[in-house]
């Protein structure tokens, strides 16, 4: 029977399989044309870095408490308004079918943007998820090799707030794990990253200074004769109530 010789491609994916996958400590061969074996390139598609982990929803929960508390009580913050009404921009600019062009990537972040959408995420709630995504990196600089991981992790925590259904098999076995659109993983986290990095960090500065004054103010409490007086009566003048 007749065998026809490979083509360019098939050449170029055989001679790749010779080449060891570039993730650390790895060792076996690469897949396609990529520089990663089978499970190291699924991993990059889905968290941005081979060894990037996923991140758990609870685990960003205390950075979305401080971000819905810091917007409810600075709702007229020239920043916040400016920050609020680019995102809206963005979600509403996505959302629709941008004109003249069919591009699949553009295609693509619409379909999972549409879902969120369609289940009721707003703008603002994109704007709180991503900053208090910010606030989570900054925090947990280990669990992200890279930016790029970091971006993805945005992007998933911001498609988490309308997450995809798991695919389930006949009986009732899970085909697939959550899946987003490589167009969305690789645009969403990027572009917040980029377009409100001043915001972002200010937001941060805000959450730190805040929690640096309740750290002041707990060990002026535990060792009130260590304070000194100006400072102590400083602290116990913020107090919200009067001490009992
Ligand atoms: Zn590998």
């Amino acid at each position: 029977m007749y065998t026809p010789p490979p083509t360019e491609f098939q050449a170029a994916v055989r001679r790749n399989s010779f080449n060891l996958c570039s993730a650390p400590h790895c060792g076996k061969s690469r897949v396609n044309i990529g520089k990663h074996c089978k499970a190291h390139h699924k991993v990059c598609g889905r968290y941005g870095h081979p060894h990037a982990r996923p991140i758990k929803r609870p685990d960003v929960q205390w950075a979305r408490e401080k971000v819905s508390d810091l917007f409810a009580s600075n709702a007229t913050h020239a920043g916040l308004v400016a920050a609020t009404a680019w995102t809206r921009q963005w979600f509403a600019e996505a959302l629709a079918a941008p004109s003249g062009t069919t591009h699949r990537d553009n295609l693509d972040l619409r379909i999972d943007l549409q879902r969120l959408d369609a289940r009721g995420i707003t703008a603002d709630d994109i704007l709180k998820e991503a900053v208090a995504f910010s606030i989570f990196t900054a925090t947990n600089e280990r669990a992200f090799p890279d930016t790029r991981s970091a971006d993805y992790g945005m992007s998933r925590s911001i498609l988490g707030l309308a997450p995809k259904a798991f695919e389930v098999g006949p009986r009732g076995t899970v085909l697939s794990a959550r899946h987003y659109k490589t167009a969305a993983l690789r645009t969403i986290g990027t572009t917040f990253r980029l377009t409100l990095a001043g915001f972002m960090a200010s937001v941060r500065n805000a959450v730190e200074q805040e929690s640096k004054k309740k750290e002041a103010l707990r060990n002026a409490l535990h060792a009130p004769f260590n304070a000194p007086a100006s400072m102590y009566q400083a602290l116990v003048a913020e107090l919200p109530v009067a001490p009992q």
